[in-house]
This record gives C-alpha cells, sequence and structure tokens, in this order.
C-alpha cells in the first residue's frame, strides 16, 4: 500500500510498504477514509526529529523511522483479532496514543501520563495510509452522518477539552494564543463551556478570522493584545516567546496554561510570576475519555468543529505540504485514494 513515511532527516516520502497484519487479537485494522495534518507533522519533518525514535526504538512499541506518519485518524473497522468487539464496518476515530494500560498512572486513569506512552503516527505507524493497526479500544466510534470535515478534527477539539477539563473557562475571560487546530479549537471550546469572553492572538489575519468565527470576542495580534486582562491565558504556539505574552495577558494571581511546546528550554519572566503570583501549569494531550467525550461534542453540534477551511489532499501531495507548511488559515486533510 502507498504511505507517507517519515525518515529521519531526508524527510518524509511517499513510499510502497507492506499493508499491516494483526498483531494481537484485541487489534482492529482501520481502512482510512481522512487524517489530518497538525502543527506536530509539520515540526517533524521541518525541524525534526522531536518526536519520532531515530536510531534507538521507541521504548514501548519497539518501533523507530522510518515511521508511517499522522495522527489524526478518520476510518472504518475492515478486520479485528479474535478477542475485538469493534464491528467490521464501524466508522471510527482513533485516540491516538498507545499508552502501555499496566502501569500506575495507565490504571489510575491518567493513561495520557503513561511512562512508555507511544503515539499512532510518531511512535508507530499512523494514518498517512490506506491502512492502520491500533488496539480496538483506542477507536471511538463516530455517526455514520458527520463530514468528514468535521470528523477529522476530534483530535485538536480533546486537546482543548483535556485543558479545560483541569483549568474551567467558566466565566472566565480566556486568552488564546498561536491559532492553529488546537488554539481554533481552544477557542471554540472554551465558548462552548461557558467562558464569558475569549481573546484569540494570532500574526495570521486569516487565522484571526477563522477565530473569530468561532466565537472569540476580540482577535488581535500579539501587539494589540489586552494586557493583564486574562483569568486564564494559554499557549497553543509553542512561540519562543510565549511565556512573556502569557504573562502580558494575564490578570493578577491568573494561571498559563502550555498546550503546545517547540522548544524544550524558553525564556520565562520569572519576576511578573513571582510578583504577580502568576500560576503556570502543562497540559499534555488527552485522556480517551476526554477524546471520546470531544467525539460526542462534536456529533451533537455542541461544537461546530468547522470555523476553518478544510482542503484535501492526496497522500501524493503530501510530503511536499508537510515541507513547505499549510496555506494560513487552512487545514489540511490527507485522503487515500
Ligand atoms: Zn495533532
Ligand atoms: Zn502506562
Amino acid at each position: 500500500m502507498k504511505a507517507v513515511r517519515w525518515h529521519a532527516r531526508a524527510g518524509a516520502s511517499l513510499d510502497e510498504i507492506a499493508e499491516p497484519i494483526l498483531p494481537s487479537d484485541r487489534a482492529i485494522i482501520v481502512a482510512v477514509e481522512a487524517c489530518g495534518v497538525c502543527g506536530t507533522d509539520y515540526e517533524e519533518v521541518q525541524h525534526g526529529p522531536k518526536v519520532i525514535p531515530v536510531g534507538r526504538p521507541h521504548p514501548l512499541t519497539r518501533r523507530m523511522a522510518p515511521l508511517v506518519m499522522g495522527h489524526e485518524i478518520l476510518g472504518r473497522v475492515v478486520s479485528r483479532g479474535a478477542r475485538a468487539t469493534q464491528p467490521v464496518g464501524q466508522r471510527v476515530v482513533l485516540w491516538p496514543q498507545i499508552p502501555c494500560r499496566d502501569c500506575p498512572a495507565c490504571r489510575a486513569g491518567n493513561d495520557h501520563q503513561c511512562p512508555r506512552l507511544g503515539a499512532l503516527g510518531l511512535s508507530a505507524d499512523g494514518g498517512f495510509a490506506s491502512l492502520v493497526v491500533t488496539d480496538e479500544r483506542n477507536a471511538v466510534p463516530i455517526a455514520e452522518e458527520l463530514p468528514l470535515d468535521r470528523a477529522v478534527l476530534v483530535e485538536p477539539y480533546a486537546v482543548a477539552l483535556h485543558a479545560f477539563a483541569q483549568h474551567s473557562p467558566i466565566d472566565k475571560t480566556v486568552a488564546v494564543l498561536g491559532i492553529g487546530s488546537v488554539g481554533l479549537a481552544l477557542v471554540e471550546t472554551a465558548v462552548a463551556l461557558g467562558a464569558r469572553r475569549v481573546i484569540a492572538v494570532s500574526r495570521s489575519t486569516d487565522n484571526l478570522k477563522a477565530a473569530l468565527r468561532a466565537g472569540a470576542e476580540v482577535a488581535v495580534t500579539a501587539e494589540a493584545m489586552p494586557v493583564h486582562a486574562a483569568d486564564l491565558a494559554i499557549d497553543a504556539s509553542g512561540a519562543a516567546d510565549a511565556m512573556t505574552l502569557l504573562a502580558h495577558a494575564l490578570a493578577d494571581r491568573a494561571t498559563a496554561v502550555i498546550v503546545g511546546v517547540r522548544s524544550r528550554v524558553v525564556p520565562a519572566p520569572i519576576w511578573e510570576v513571582f510578583s504577580r503570583e502568576l500560576s503556570v501549569v502543562g497540559s499534555n494531550g488527552m485522556r480517551l475519555t476526554e477524546f471520546a467525550g470531544a467525539a460526542a461534542m462534536i456529533t451533537s453540534g455542541r461544537l461546530a468543529a468547522a470555523p476553518r477551511q478544510v482542503s484535501r489532499i492526496s497522500l501524493a501531495e503530501l510530503p511536499d505540504v508537510l515541507r513547505s507548511g499549510p496555506a494560513p488559515g487552512t487545514k489540511i486533510v490527507a485522503v487515500p485514494d
């Protein structure tokens, strides 16, 4: 089958690879209907390796580059192991994370914090292919009638739900920095959950327009951002100056949430954090339960999940797009032939 694989520093290419086989009796094979391209994918191709293991296998999946990329996967079950219960033919979205399911974190329900956590498309073959194999417990059924363009967006909305599960946006002024897939999902989810108002901050005018459509009351560049106004400020940009912008955005004693990271170390305005008693917390990925919650909210229409132009491309077009990045304001979705 055709698949777009990441090859260490040589970037990504369209390769002919063997079709997957069922590795366990709870595994399923899913025919990919569509797979979203997210910031992590561009980052991995343009500046990687960041997450994909090179030269040393991932401790849980035992896999390393070359790997099939893609972790925002919508598809249909086409075969299953002897003990799997997902019906063949079921349309599903895939929770991309791969936990060990056996450590204290996993047993406590914090499967997203498993110390050996892997992910489809990053430490196991992902969805930029005709077929993908996964444990059936990663598959969340999704309604047939939900349009592809919305069904494929569950993952970024689940990232948003996870952040707000820990830091409620209800009746708060919420600032969102960086309006990509996750930033837009944060804006829309904050509004849906009852934020008093949402401030969106981005360099791209197209993305700012999308943020307004998603329900932001204010959509501005960093220079025009209201200062010391937010009760909750969330960074989805991973920019080097993110900590400084978050501090400017926050009211005294308010909380900054980090959901996107590009560099392991960035400068922080430690005096402001200290003197104005700011909190800085992380929110990493999402639990399976939150992924299922996002799928349900999109299915019910509580989240419209449609503020941005979705543009569909073939797997053959994907390697170039991964190298050059998306057009501003566009979400790229790969659709296998
Ligand atoms: Zn993603
Ligand atoms: Zn675990």
